[in-house]
């Protein structure tokens, strides 16, 4: 939607070639063993700096990008908007003009309002990298996500990926969305009504207010945090009855494959829309998925600002 203003860093899935992600998921798998075997990886980008620039709280992402950067041999500056010029009224390009007038050639940003890495980008000669806007994206987290299903499955092509629980309000589940059904997937989504997007098809998903239905044969499944900041009322009964009906648990997991694994963004809510039982089973991939991201992040740095 807002992708056409990405210039050469990422803002949404939709702003990639196929053949540009697979190259960055190929070379995100170089890595992540390397990694895994403690050996040194094979690439640098010296000489360049990345500044993460958060206006909503995070764990994950911010330190995935400053670890990938740092591992690569970037300079990496930190700024959260909480500490930073922000409280003094500074708009959001001149915090971004102030960082490339100091030379920073990355800028990692995650911003309450869809579309804000978008129109930065269209004003700006760093790169830009959208690290979650409002409800619009969250691209790094889909190739993460891809990535961790490659891995445990052997490919891609043809999965049913069931995307469940808060996807109106997921920026990961349109992103995840977008991905998977460029990949040839069956995407679903599967919640309550009220937390349903009206347009499935245009993110080349489908939605499943039955979890019967919406988890039967699915190879992936996607389980999503509520999302009660971004929720103006009450959607959901009550958490006991949203975990009873649509969290991921032993008996719902049941009604997908036998070999499907599960995917969780974080953070998670344990015993809300994910059991602490599933999340402690082996089919659960969350901590590999944060260990994918530092790789994945790596191989978009390289392709990004790498030679
Ligand atoms: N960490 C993800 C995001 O920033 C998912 C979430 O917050 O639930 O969108």
């Amino acid at each position: 939607m807002f992708g056409e203003a990405s210039g050469k860093g990422l803002i949404s899935i939709e702003d990639w070639s196929l053949w540009r992600i697979e190259a960055c998921l190929e070379r995100a798998r170089g890595i992540f063993e390397a990694r895994r075997r403690g050996e040194p990886i094979p690439y640098k980008v010296e000489g360049k700096t990345l500044a993460t620039l958060f206006y909503e709280p995070s764990t994950r992402t911010r330190v995935s990008f400053e670890l990938a950067a740092q591992e690569l041999g970037m300079k990496v500056l930190s700024i959260q908007a909480a500490a930073s010029s922000v409280t003094k009224g500074e708009s959001l390009l001149d915090s971004v003009r102030t960082l490339e007038a100091m030379g920073v050639d990355v800028i990692v940003l995650r911003h309450p309002l869809s579309g804000a890495p978008a129109f930065v980008a269209g004003h700006s000669r760093a790169a830009i990298i959208n690290a979650g806007d409002g409800m619009h994206e969250h691209p790094t987290q889909a190739l993460l996500d891809a990535f961790t299903v490659w891995r445990a499955k052997g490919r891609i092509q043809g999965l049913t990926v069931a995307i469940c629980g808060d996807v109106l309000h997921s920026r990961v589940a349109r992103s995840d969305a977008l991905l998977f059904s460029r990949f040839g997937c069956e995407v679903r989504f599967v919640g309550p009504l009220a937390l349903l997007p009206r347009n499935p098809s245009a993110l080349g998903a489908r939605c499943f207010s039955d979890m019967r239905e919406g988890l039967a044969g699915a190879d992936v499944v996607i389980a999503l945090r509520l999302q009660k900041e971004r929720m103006d009322s009450a959607l959901v009964p009550s958490l006991a009855e949203y975990a009873k009906r649509y969290g991921i648990n032993s008996a719902s997991l049941a009604l997908a494959k036998p070999d499907a694994v599960v995917l969780h963004p974080g953070p998670m809510h344990r015993g809300v829309e994910i059991s602490e039982e599933v999340i402690e089973s082996e089919r659960a991939l969350i901590f590999t998925q944060v260990e994918a991201g530092v790789a994945v992040r790596m191989a978009l740095l390289m392709d990004v600002v790498g030679e």
